[in-house]
């Protein structure tokens, strides 16, 4: 399935979740489904966003597999082997799912406040702005682990353009399971992220029941 190209903001109105797909405009009160605007947006998006009768079991179980992919910047074949990886690992495959998705490397550098949405994070790394280990990578998917730091590049900490990024996302909250060095703008992954930690409002019980049928 290629990448989809069209307005973002209707992939959350199709959620009825913000996904944070936009950046700045995400935490303004521009955002269509933002609290303060929801009397003008109710609804999925289309002719018939409205009316939508209640929804299946495998309704609901896809949604939230869609809404996981759309919010991670995840197509349909990594997601599926990502879930293969977590149903290997120990304890829960969803929460599993959850903390493979949060250890990629554009999300960890949109965590840091490296930029403003996980599409642009993405397209930085493959631009090869970021080191993990001193080692420039340039690999989205990237999976990080305990112990590895993740740095901006020197020459890019030093261009116009990557430090109004970095001041832009500063009040970003930054978890804690990344140790940030704002002077070194560099962050040390002291340990992987709990469910607990990782903010997006899905029960990823329903994705592990999609795939187990
Ligand atoms: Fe658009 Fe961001 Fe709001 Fe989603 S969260 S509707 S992408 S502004």
């Amino acid at each position: 399935m290629a990448r989809y190209t069209g307005a973002v903001c209707r992939q959350c109105r199709r959620e009825g979740k913000k996904l944070f797909l936009k950046g700045d405009r995400c935490y303004s009160d521009k955002c269509a489904i933002d609290e303060r605007n929801k009397e003008k947006r109710k609804g999925a998006p289309g002719q018939h966003g409205q009316s939508r009768k209640k929804m299946s079991e495998y309704g609901m179980q896809l949604r939230a597999k869609q809404m996981t992919k759309k919010y991670y910047g995840v197509l349909e074949g990594q997601f599926h082997h990502y879930f293969e990886m977590a149903e290997k690992m120990q304890g829960k495959a969803g929460e599993n799912l959850l903390v493979i998705l949060e250890s990629r490397l554009d999300n960890i550098v949109y965590r840091l406040g490296f930029a403003a949405s996980r599409a642009q994070a993405r397209q930085l790394v493959v631009h090869g702005h970021f080191t993990v280990n001193g080692r420039k990578v340039n690999i989205p998917s990237y999976l990080v682990k305990a112990g590895d730091t993740v740095a901006i590049c020197d020459k890019s900490k030093a261009t116009d353009s990557m430090k109004a990024i970095v001041e832009a996302n500063d009040a970003r909250p930054i978890p804690m399971w990344l140790e940030y060095n704002k002077d070194a703008l560099s962050a040390k992954v002291s340990r992987l992220a709990n469910r607990e930690e990782i903010d997006i409002e899905v029960e990823e019980q329903l994705i592990v029941e999609l795939y187990s049928k």
